[in-house]
């Protein structure tokens, strides 16, 4: 868990300016969304977070460690994509324990953690699948999966429910909640649905073309839009 600073992040892409200064705070624990149409930022702030961009200018913390020029991995920040990219070629059980095999754990104890995960996920039973042989949702859970097992400080979700179905959308929304919950982790989580934002966030980031212009409660926002 942890607890995560931007102050006055500027970011360019050639003539565009993706992001004009902005500041964040996002607290321990807490399920924190960035809303906002598309092209306003989104993307590029999770990406500056997770270490796979650097800003142009700001500084970014993670509790009280300045991580500005940390690079991914030394962050601790996992970052879970909008189409999942989970490994075609890999059974269930190898797509979340990859991570693992990486860190070069023994191999009695990424099976305890596979397991772990696949039950917080209510997968148990789907480790010899491959991805084609899953549903929307459960690729989306095996995604989730592969995140939570390295025991990650930050959750970083883009648009994690945007290739589902309306139905799959409502319960995996609810899903997401009760594994922050009972994970008690801080998620950065993005999304252009208001309504979707309004649903499972602790605060919401109304952003706007490389701008915040709000940040607050679910009641807040919709009580001052
Ligand atoms: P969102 O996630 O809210 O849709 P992005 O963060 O993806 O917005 O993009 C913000 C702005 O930066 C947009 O104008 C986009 O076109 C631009 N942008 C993002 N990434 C790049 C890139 N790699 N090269 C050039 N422009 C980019
Ligand atoms: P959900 O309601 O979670 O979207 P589906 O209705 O797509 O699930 O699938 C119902 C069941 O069929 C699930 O147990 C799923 O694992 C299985 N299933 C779905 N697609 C495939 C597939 N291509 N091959 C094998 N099993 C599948």
């Amino acid at each position: 868990m942890v607890e995560v600073k931007l102050e006055n992040i500027v970011k360019t892409f050639g003539e565009t300016v993706a992001l004009k200064g902005i500041d964040l705070h996002i607290k321990h624990g807490e399920l924190f969304t960035l809303l906002g149409p598309s092209g306003c930022g989104k993307s590029t702030t999770l990406r500056i977070i997770a270490g796979l961009d650097f800003p142009d200018k700001g500084r970014i913390f993670f509790d009280d460690q300045e991580v500005t020029y940390l690079s991914s991995s030394e962050r601790g920040a996992v970052l879970v994509f909008q189409n999942y990219a989970l490994w075609p070629h890999m059974t269930v059980y190898d797509n979340i324990a990859y991570g693992l095999k990486i860190k070069k754990l023994p191999k009695d104890e990424i099976e305890k953690k596979v397991r772990w995960a696949l039950q917080l996920v209510k997968l148990e039973g789907f480790e010899d699948r491959y991805p084609t042989q899953l549903s929307g949702g459960q690729q989306q859970r095996v995604a989730i999966a592969r995140a939570i097992v390295v025991e990650p400080k930050l959750l970083l979700l883009d648009e994690p429910l945007s290739n589902l179905d309306a139905k799959l959308r409502l319960e995996m929304r609810s899903e997401i909640r009760r594994i922050q919950r009972e994970l008690g982790i801080t998620v950065l989580y993005v999304t252009h649905d208001q309504e979707e934002a309004m649903a499972i966030s602790d605060r919401i980031a109304v952003m706007n073309v490389g701008t915040v212009e709000q940040v607050g409660t679910p009641r807040e926002i919709y009580e001052k839009p």
